[in-house]
């Protein structure tokens, strides 16, 4: 059938049938909100690069989460900014620590109205901001001694409460380190969501601000994905789930979205796609100057990212696309 036997438009003709032809959902429950939480501080204090969002004290994450599940926002995950930092980045697995800290905070107000995610990684603690022990060759970080203290971290951050932990380095192995360690240390329940293909991105610009976490020296490129790169993205993907991992993600989101459609096909553990804080910062800066309207920009972002396969959307918008939701 063809023109002018086939009219597309049929569909588009009134509200009401442009809502029942609608293919794919975005709801609140599908967002996980990225939330970074400092050690020392007595108020709040705002990001620059990231309107809207604070580096939160114990007090002030917890009046955000209850915001958050009031929207009906499916999940938080949690970024620590210790007030010290070491060479091997022990504050990441001190059962005080700041998420630690965070997570018990949180589990005891919301038991388990809200999922809890742990970003589990080194950058934020290590005074040379890489995301591992570092090597004394080229590789920059040495993997394997890396995995060790990943176990660590997990096991630090399942006793605090947290529902999934969420590795975020790109170490090879890093997956089944965690697993054998979550296991070995009684917490064989607690899932793992891994950020399998996070690629070496130029928009983690201001999560760097955000977090404090900005390599001192070199880059990430040994470890992080290379963009050209989609195959090379599904080997490790791959690897991961026979790892175990119980979801993995895509980062950045809407750069590669090709990527999320790749992995979405291929794998049927949840897929989440992180939609990070340059995207963000993108379409808040356009908004801010008149290019953009922001309301619709930020549910068409998030809608783009669903229909390329995201079960999952880990976004800065999160709040204020569950509020536009409801
Ligand atoms: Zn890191």
């Amino acid at each position: 059938m063809s023109f002018p036997s086939f009219r597309s438009r049929r569909w588009r003709r009134t509200e009401a049938l442009r809502r029942l032809s609608q293919e794919v959902e975005l709801s609140a429950r599908q967002l996980i909100a990225p939330l970074f939480v400092k050690e020392g501080i007595r108020d709040p204090v705002p990001i620059s690069s990231l309107p809207g969002q604070l580096q939160h004290t114990l007090s002030s994450l917890v009046q955000e989460v209850g915001e958050l599940v009031e929207v009906g926002v499916g999940a938080v995950i949690l970024f620590g900014i210790p007030a010290r930092k070491d060479p091997v980045g022990s504050g990441a697995w001190d059962d005080e620590g700041v998420v630690q800290s965070a997570l018990r905070a949180l589990r005891s107000e919301f038991g388990d109205r809200v999922v809890l995610v742990a970003d589990l990684c080194l950058c934020e603690y290590t005074d040379h901001g890489h995301c591992g022990v570092l090597a004394d060759g080229p590789e920059t970080v040495d993997n394997d001694r890396t995995l060790e203290l990943y176990g660590r971290i997990a096991v630090s951050q399942a006793r605090a409460g947290a529902d999934v932990i969420a590795p975020s380095g790109v170490m090879d192995g890093q997956v089944a380190a965690i697993r054998r360690a979550l296991d070995a240390a009684g917490f064989p329940h607690t899932a793992i969501l891994s950020y399998a293909a996070k690629f070496a991105s130029s928009f983690y610009g201001p999560f760097r601000d955000a977090a404090e976490s900005a390599p001192r020296f070199g880059d990430r490129r040994s470890y992080q994905l290379a963009p050209p790169n989609l195959r090379a993205a599904l080997r490790r993907v791959e690897e991961e789930v026979a790892e175990g991992a119980d979801a993995v993600m895509v980062k950045p989101a809407l750069p590669y979205l090709d990527v999320l459609r790749a992995v979405r096909e291929r794998c049927a553990v949840p897929v989440a796609a992180y939609c990070v804080s340059g995207e963000y910062a993108m379409v808040h800066a356009a908004a801010q100057r008149g290019w953009l309207d922001l309301p619709s920009a930020m549910l068409e972002v998030l809608l783009a990212i669903r229909r390329a396969g995201a079960d999952w959307i880990l976004t800065y918008f999160a709040k204020d696309a569950a509020r536009l939701l409801r």
